[in-house]
């Protein structure tokens, strides 16, 4: 597909120049993605099709304009359902997890001494549980994102809030808790899926779940990273997939911002996309989604 996609355009240009007829400045390939003489990718169609519906999620198309909207509640189990007691059906409990590096918690051992325990094989496991912020309401999030992203002459970091939005149009956040770095004690009131509410009650996700946890679950919608999926969009519009690539092979190619222009399985096109991060974050075992600059342009979100 690459290499049709290669013979092609320069045909076209040359086809275009000759007969001056520049009203067109897209093309079509077998499989409708289109693409512009630019080499930028349109991902409306993709971005369309994605987006959770079910779960509120509107996706509109305007020009060079696509603006998704969310209420950046999720679809899955979390602990955070547990709203001011009400039995929700997708209330789960905070998770445990074995703590295989002791030192990464060992700045913060006091604060987190009530967290962990030591369990009937002698692991020593961590309990997740919320601080202070223990619910989450739904926001009305917009994110405008272009048709055709292209690559920012000056990349610009992310910052504190919505930097991208998952498929269910659950918020996306980078490595920053409040104006600090995350730690571990944020962390630790991580649900199963990463995630946790801020001051405002803004349920966000900052890493995604390790599939493993999940491998009987495999139904749920958790964003996760061992594995290829498409996660979701950042504000640049340029997507966001799991660690692997589509074959399973994890990219050795990725330029500073996590990313690298290649297929993936939604676009036969080669397209700039992001992948989380490989590294084991604190050796948590979690992985931070996004850390860094946006390759494109970040456009306006609002919401919380
Ligand atoms: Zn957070
Ligand atoms: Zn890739």
């Amino acid at each position: 597909m690459k290499k049709y996609f290669f013979i092609l355009l320069p045909f076209y240009l040359l086809s275009c120049s000759s007969d001056s007829d520049s009203s067109d400045d897209v093309t079509n390939n077998d499989d409708n993605t289109i693409i512009s003489v630019d080499g930028s990718v349109d991902i409306s169609t993709v971005v369309q099709n994605v987006f959770d519906t079910d779960n509120g999620v509107t996706v509109n198309v305007e020009g060079e304009t696509i603006t998704i909207n969310s209420t950046g509640l999720p679809d899955h189990k979390t602990p955070y359902w547990d709203i001011e007691g009400m039995a929700h059906e997708l209330y789960e409990p905070f998770p445990s997890y074995i703590i295989d590096d002791t030192d990464a918690y060992d700045d913060d051992a006091e604060e987190l001494s009530r967290l962990i325990s030591t369990d009937e094989e002698g692991n020593t496991i961590i309990t997740y549980q919320n601080n202070m912020n223990m619910d989450m309401v739904a926001f009305d999030y917009s994110m405008e994102i272009p048709t055709n992203p292209t690559e920012a002459e000056n990349k610009e970091e992310t910052d504190l809030g919505l930097i991208g939005m998952a498929l269910n149009g659950v918020p996306i956040y980078n490595d920053s808790e409040g104006r600090a770095v995350l730690g571990v004690v944020a962390m630790s009131t991580f649900d199963s899926a990463g995630a946790h509410p801020g001051p405002n009650s803004d349920y966000h996700y900052h890493t995604a779940a390790q599939l493993s946890i999940y491998a009987e679950d495999n139904g749920s919608t958790y964003p996760t990273v061992n594995d290829s999926n498409l996660i979701g969009f950042l504000r640049d519009g340029f997507p966001i997939y799991g660690r692997q690539e589509a074959d399973g092979s994890f990219p050795d190619d990725l330029d500073e911002n996590g990313g690298h222009t290649a297929t993936t399985a939604d676009f036969s096109e080669a397209i700039y996309h992001y992948h989380c991060s490989s590294e084991n974050y604190l050796n948590t075992g979690w992985y931070i989604m996004k850390a860094g600059a946006y390759h494109g342009t970040p456009g306006p979100s609002s919401g919380n």
